[in-house]
């Protein structure tokens, strides 16, 4: 009888490049890119795509199996739209095998499809909250734009990444009833936030304990199932820094690497030699899920 070989856990590591950051005229409560709470971070119109190219280089030397391409307001235009595109093309050409992601709000099956022409693999986009919950974080755009992009990208064939944020003041019905609706969506990939505050911003505390947070994971695997990306990814650093055992062991395979959008994270090198003396291993291939 032959022995099975035991694999080691894979950790798939994702980078973020904020491609344009800070100038958004929605009022998200929890976002320090919108214009109306003045948070304390830099702000830039399109980043040159050379940077992005030397970004991409640096992430995927970092183990960046994912590389995703950030842009702040509601969602896309003509303008963004042709920007994104030719950055993710720029970015194909120069570096391999990376997973590319677009992060660029609302966007029409349309929109979605060019970028899947010029080289995008992946949308994300988050229903952060519950349905219920979203008018008392959210006033100047509606949940329901949200899901109906998550099946835009569906229908335009891309992979779909949609998660949330935990911890903005929802009950726990709101986190049940944002768990289902994600898995309603049956996305490749799932980003789990907690929320990180920011005094600029309107939600001043995080109502969120380490314990939640592990049964958040443990439920969003249950209901998503194995195969799939379930990530943790802002206000790891506050809630697993030395803990990061627990969070893998609730369910989660894949965390951002490198810093956040707005908000710095651990140096790549500390990540990485965590997770070695976790005795995890650092995925290369999408397909070994
Ligand atoms: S639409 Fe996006 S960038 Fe604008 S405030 Fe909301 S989350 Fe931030």
């Amino acid at each position: 009888m032959t022995k099975k070989l035991s694999r080691k856990k894979e950790i798939f590591l994702c980078a973020i490049n904020n491609i344009l950051s800070g100038t958004c005229a929605e009022d998200c409560k929890f976002c320090t890119q919108s214009v109306r709470y003045n948070a304390d971070i830099e702000r830039y119109k399109f980043k040159e795509i050379s940077q992005i190219v030397e970004e991409a280089k640096i992430a995927k030397s970092n183990g960046a199996l994912g590389y995703c391409l950030v842009t702040a307001n509601k969602g896309l235009d003509d303008k963004k739209t042709d920007f994104v595109a030719r950055a993710a093309q720029a970015v194909k050409a120069k570096v391999h095998d990376l997973n590319l992601i677009a992060c660029n709000g609302t966007a029409s099956k349309e929109q979605l499809s060019y970028l899947k022409k010029h080289g995008i693999d992946s949308y994300n986009h988050n229903l952060e909250t519950s349905e219920r919950y979203y008018a008392d974080i959210c006033s100047t755009h509606p949940w329901s734009e949200r899901y109906e992009t998550c099946e835009n990208v569906k229908s335009a064939g891309l992979a779909l990444c949609s998660g949330g944020i935990f911890g903005m003041g929802e009950t726990h019905e709101d986190r049940e009833s944002l768990l289902s609706s994600i898995a309603s969506l049956s996305p490749e990939s799932t980003p789990l936030n907690f929320y990180h505050p920011n005094p600029a911003l309107p939600i001043k505390t995080a109502n969120i304990t380490f314990d939640e947070a592990v049964q958040i994971i443990q439920k969003a695997r249950t209901l998503l199932g194995e195969g799939r990306l379930l990530m943790v990814a802002g206000g790891r650093e506050l809630l697993f820094n030395g803990k990061e055992k627990e969070m893998f062991d609730a369910g989660a395979n894949s965390m951002v690497i490198g810093n956040y959008l707005t908000t710095e994270g651990l140096l790549p090198h500390k990540d990485k030699s965590m997770l070695a003396k976790l005795g995890y291993e650092i995925a290369t291939s999408c397909d070994t899920l």
